[in-house]
């Protein structure tokens, strides 16, 4: 970048600055520009407005991991910081994407990589990456981590520089062209590039915005339509639905990845999905189901509660099987699926050769214990939803929970301990104390022959692999129960429609 073109930023900096103190109640604390250079280089340059309201006023520091992928820091150069008279301040730095100062900057540049597509696939759906005519910009680890010192979120107004025809699409709100006011730094996702196509779907009093990239073998009003059944779906389990609107990207990953790899992250309002098609169109359109399913539930649950800590194996395990019993619900998944899942996770929990808690496994959810989180998380949710079913014979089941988390933990609530908001919640439930603390709380051994009875679902262990079925002839008690999880489902379906 010139220096004239600096000078021309700065001051509308300034311009902005002044602006900004007539309302200070909205007030931005910094403010920057994303200059995309190249495919492989980014040039930001920004300001803190109001330094008053930050923490460690020396120090100048990137997120250095995420979800396991390392070294983020050192995509960082060029690091160039100045006081409020633009006089240059000198830094050291620590170790890669840390600096520390002499003294209090005011505005800072450097140059920064996003992660190449096609040499990280896992990376994808997770840091900022550029590939070809696509890329996916997330502030987290894009701008530097500054802490506010109330603890509340970082505000911050971003304008961006994109390559001659590129677009840009977010949830954030709009603030003039390709700029955005951000009311949480950590939260914000940008879409850039061109040839997506996109829909913009309404339910309700809420909108959706679904951007599609890459040829598929399902239309794209096949995907517009799955994510609108599964939103509105969720809506109506949940009772209510986020304030902000929602985005979903569904991207496709570089031609030389293997059939069916997927990667996808949900963070705030925003659903990024990279895939790559399966053999055939039916499988893509079974996965691309699978992948909604999952990750539309997260918009309410983390991302719309005000819970913190490590509660993941709520939020992912007891997520991942509302969303399998979703998939019986709008019959796009049979039951035999949904008990194969099941089945499934119980050998993978069973042959975990050190147990341990739910929550201490999500503790080092990136250290190895994330299959655990998964597939115990997801029996346990099980268990919790057959308790409740067979002691009100069939009228409360585990929506009743997600629906009272969600009243009670929404965003417009304090903030609370996440593991101790739910343990509480399934606690009030006399029938979950047992599941609460053997499975959850404890490491015991799932033992569920006597749930599975009243069910009327056999298991059978067969060289270490658990398999669930329904028993030939279930009584009319054990019929009941497994209509509430969607046994005779594709029945209903298709006797309304006669
Ligand atoms: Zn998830």
């Amino acid at each position: 970048m010139s220096k004239e073109n600096k000078l021309i930023f700065f001051s509308a900096l300034v311009l902005a600055l002044i602006t900004q103190f007539s309302y200070k109640s909205q007030a931005q604390t910094i403010e920057a520009k994303i200059k995309i250079v190249s495919p492989n280089l980014i040039d930001v340059q920004g300001a803190i407005l109001d330094a008053g309201s930050l923490q460690n006023e020396r120090n100048f520091s990137f997120l250095t991991s995420y979800a396991g992928i390392e070294n983020l820091g050192a995509r960082i150069s060029d690091v160039d910081l100045s006081d409020e008279n633009k006089r240059k301040i000198e830094h050291k730095k620590l170790i890669d994407g840390e600096y520390l100062t002499e003294k209090r900057f005011k505005f800072w540049n450097y140059k920064t990589k996003p992660e190449d597509a096609a040499a990280n696939i896992s990376a994808l759906a997770r840091v900022s990456s550029i590939s070809g005519e696509q890329g996916i910009l997330m502030l987290d680890d894009l701008l530097p981590q500054f802490k506010a010192r109330n603890g509340e979120k970082v505000r911050a107004k971003i304008t961006f520089d994109l390559p001659a025809d590129w677009k840009i699409a977010s949830a954030e709100k709009p603030a003039g062209e390709n700029s955005f006011e951000v009311d949480d730094i950590e939260k914000a996702i940008f879409y850039i590039g061109k040839n997506w196509r996109q829909r913009e779907i309404s339910t309700g009093n809420s909108k959706l915005y679904f951007m599609i990239t890459g040829e598929r073998q399902f239309s794209d009003s096949e995907a517009f339509q799955m994510a609108r059944e599964i939103y509105e779906f969720y809506a109506r389990l949940f009772g209510a639905v986020p304030n902000k609107n929602a985005q979903i990207y569904l991207g496709k990953l570089p031609s030389d990845a293997r059939f069916g790899r997927w990667e996808a992250e949900t963070r705030g309002a925003n659903i990024t999905i990279f895939s790559a098609d399966m053999a055939f169109k039916t499988q893509s359109l079974q996965r691309l189901h699978e992948q909604l399913r999952h990750e539309i539930i997260h918009l309410w649950m983390p991302n719309d509660l005000n819970l913190s800590g490590n509660y993941d194996w709520f939020y992912e395990g007891f997520a991942l099987y509302q969303s399998l019993k979703t998939g019986v619900a709008v019959n796009r998944l049979r039951f035999e699926d949904f008990l194969d899942t099941l089945s499934r996770a119980h050998s993978v929990d069973s042959l975990q050769s050190r147990k341990t808690s739910l929550i201490e496994a999500s503790k080092n959810r990136w250290n190895g214990a994330n299959t655990q989180i998964y597939a115990r998380g997801m029996l346990v949710a099980f268990l919790a939803d057959v308790a409740l079913l067979r002691r009100s014979k069939g009228k409360n089941s585990l929506s009743g929970v997600f629906r009272r988390i969600y009243s009670e933990h929404r965003a417009s609530n304090p903030r609370r301990d996440g593991n101790s908001a739910i343990l509480s919640i399934l606690e009030s439930s006399e029938e979950l104390r047992p599941v609460v603390e053997k499975y959850i709380k404890g490491a015991e051994n799932i033992n569920w022959q006597t749930e599975l009875e009243a069910f009327g679902i056999e298991s059978a262990e067969e060289n270490f692999q658990t398999k669930l079925k329904v028993k030939a002839k279930p009584n009319n008690r054990q019929k009941d129960l497994l209509d509430k999880l969607g046994y005779n489902n594709w029945r209903k379906l298709s006797e309304n429609s006669r």
